[in-house]
C-alpha cells in the first residue's frame, strides 16, 4: 500500500529557498526598515527562518485573524501594536490558497496608509485561486494537495515538523488525527 503521507520539500530545500527569499527581500528593501507582519499561527516557523536570513534592519509584528463563514471574511482578533503609517509592510503568510484571506488582509492594512505593502508566502497554491491578489514573493508553487509541517497544521498539530509533507488521503487524518504522528514515530 502507498503511504498517505509524502515528504514534498526537505528541510535543506526549505532552508535554501527561505534564504533566497530573505536575500531578495533585503535587496528590494535596502535602505528601509520594513515591518514583517506574521499571520498567526501558520507563519511563525517560516517567519522565524525568513527574518534570520535577512540582512537589513527590520521589525517583527504579529496579527491574528478571525474568520466568519466560508467566504473568506476576516476580522482582526489580535492587532499589531504600532501604527503602519509610512512604513514598508511585508505580510508573511504560510500559504495562499483561494487568496480570500490575503485579499481581505491587504484591504485591512491598506487603510493604515503604509508606504508600501508586499506579501511573501512560503507556499502558493496558484491553481486554487478564487480572487486575484498581489503576491510579490513565493517560496514554492504547488497544486491542490493538502500540506502539513513547517508551520502548517492539522487541528493545531504538526506545525513543528521541520519539512513539508503532502497528505495523499485526507480521510486517514479525518478518521485519526494521530495518523501522521504514527507515521513519523512521534505518537504518544
Ligand atoms: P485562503 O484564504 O487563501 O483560501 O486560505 C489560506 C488559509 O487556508 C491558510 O492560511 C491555511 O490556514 C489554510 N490552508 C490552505 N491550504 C492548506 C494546506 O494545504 N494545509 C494547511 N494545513 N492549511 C491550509
Amino acid at each position: 500500500m502507498t503511504s498517505p503521507f509524502v515528504e514534498v520539500v526537505s528541510r535543506s530545500s526549505l532552508r535554501e529557498r527561505v534564504d533566497q527569499l530573505g536575500a531578495e527581500i533585503s535587496t528590494d528593501l535596502k535602505g528601509e526598515v520594513p515591518v514583517m507582519v506574521g499571520v498567526l499561527q501558520g507563519s511563525v516557523v517560516f517567519l522565524a527562518d525568513l527574518v534570520r536570513s535577512m540582512t537589513i534592519d527590520l521589525e517583527v509584528e504579529f496579527l491574528s485573524l478571525t474568520r466568519f463563514g466560508h467566504d473568506g471574511q476576516i476580522g482582526i482578533a489580535m492587532d499589531i501594536a504600532d501604527p503602519l503609517e509610512d512604513r514598508h509592510v511585508v505580510i508573511v503568510e504560510d500559504i495562499v490558497d483561494t487568496g480570500l484571506t490575503l485579499a481581505s488582509m491587504r484591504r485591512l492594512l491598506e487603510v493604515r496608509n503604509p508606504a508600501s505593502i508586499r506579501t511573501v508566502t512560503l507556499i502558493d497554491k496558484a491553481p486554487r485561486r478564487i480572487v486575484e491578489v498581489d503576491l510579490e514573493y513565493r517560496g514554492f508553487e504547488v497544486g491542490d494537495e493538502f500540506l502539513l509541517g513547517y508551520g502548517l497544521d492539522w487541528k493545531g498539530h504538526y506545525r513543528h515538523i521541520s519539512s513539508l509533507w503532502a497528505v495523499m488521503d485526507l480521510e486517514v487524518l479525518q478518521e485519526n488525527r494521530l495518523a501522521f504522528a504514527q507515521h513519523l514515530g512521534i505518537a504518544p
